[in-house]
């Protein structure tokens, strides 16, 4: 049975058809410009994809699109399936999904945040897989999180706004922050953009100053630590750019143990490596996870 993925991220949008083992059998990247550039282009691949003169066993059964936010996720909101309250403005009140549904005639849509959609691709596929209760991060140029609880993605009002939690900040740290919105939140003390902004460099020309990755990981930490107590994941996974600077990983599970304070005693904080870790996937989480929601789109 084939499917349609689609990863709507701010760069680029990433469309692929695929198979219910999570194998990807076609991929292209289209870059993201404005919706009137960028959407026909993604259209024409899945109109392709579903053409009448297709033998059915070549066509897609369904689309999956993992979105960046905020977006609504709601299935009963009249803007079901539109992104919010974006900095991106050519894509504020864009309804991504009514678009697709629009284009691609009755074909069933799953819908969901990127961040989800990530987590989906590695509870079904990769590092979560079995378990029911897991978050992913996503910490780049901004910072995202995604949570499965008791199985089912979590929504309620909207959808985990976890990238502006508020923060401690380390006796010290006299950086502002960098998030319009809180100043000085999880997003605005730690994305690739507030590294950048307080010490004047490149993150990935800050490698080797371990004060950068010490209050980097500190503040990841804390933002942790404060999922942990609320949703207690079986595991957390961490992505994004900043991520890929991966000496952050034993510092983070480090300051993760300290600010607990022995307080939990599981099974899990005892395999700290484990529970805090990096995605299995490979990079293709997303894409992946968006070829997920669109199987389980045939099916609710
Ligand atoms: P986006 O969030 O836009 O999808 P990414 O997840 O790739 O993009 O994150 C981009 C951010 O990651 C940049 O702001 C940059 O500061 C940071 N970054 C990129 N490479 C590195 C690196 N090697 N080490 C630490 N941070 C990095
Ligand atoms: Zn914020």
């Amino acid at each position: 049975m084939l499917y349609g993925a689609l990863e709507v991220g701010g760069t680029k949008m990433v469309c692929a058809v695929g198979d219910e083992s999570g194998q990807i059998l076609d991929q292209v990247s289209i870059p993201t410009s404005t919706p009137d550039e960028t959407m026909p282009k993604v259209i024409e691949y899945f109109k392709s994809k579903v053409d009448p003169s297709l033998p059915d066993e070549e066509k897609i059964r369904a689309l999956g699109v993992a979105c960046f936010g905020p977006v609504d996720v709601r299935k009963n909101s009249k803007t079901y399936g539109n992104i919010l309250n974006t900095p991106k403005i050519a894509w504020r009140n864009y309804p991504m999904l009514k678009t697709l549904q629009d284009a691609l005639g009755g074909l069933p849509i799953g819908f969901d945040t990127d961040v989800n959609g990530s987590l989906l691709g590695e509870a079904t596929w990769g590092c979560a897989k079995g378990l029911q209760d897991a978050v992913y991060f996503t910490i780049g140029t901004g910072i995202g999180m995604g949570a499965i609880s008791s199985g089912k993605p979590v929504h309620g009002m909207l959808h985990p706004e976890a990238g502006h939690l508020a923060m401690s900040i380390v006796p010290g740290d006299d950086y502002k922050g960098h998030c319009p919105s809180h100043g000085a939140c999880f997003e605005g003390m730690a994305s690739g953009p507030a590294i950048e902004e307080r010490w004047g460099k490149k993150a990935k020309d800050l490698a080797d100053k371990p004060e950068v990755w010490e209050l980097e990981a500190k503040y990841i930490a804390q933002a942790l630590t404060d999922i942990i107590y609320t949703l207690s994941p079986q595991k957390i996974i961490l992505g994004g750019g900043v991520m890929s600077h991966t000496q952050l990983f034993p510092l983070i599970r480090k300051y993760v143990l300290e600010y607990i304070n022995n307080y939990i005693d599981t099974k899990e904080l005892h395999n700290i490596n484990s529970l805090i870790s990096p995605a299995a996937l490979n990079g293709n989480q997303g894409i992946m996870g968006a070829l997920k929601l669109a199987e389980n789109a045939t099916i609710e």
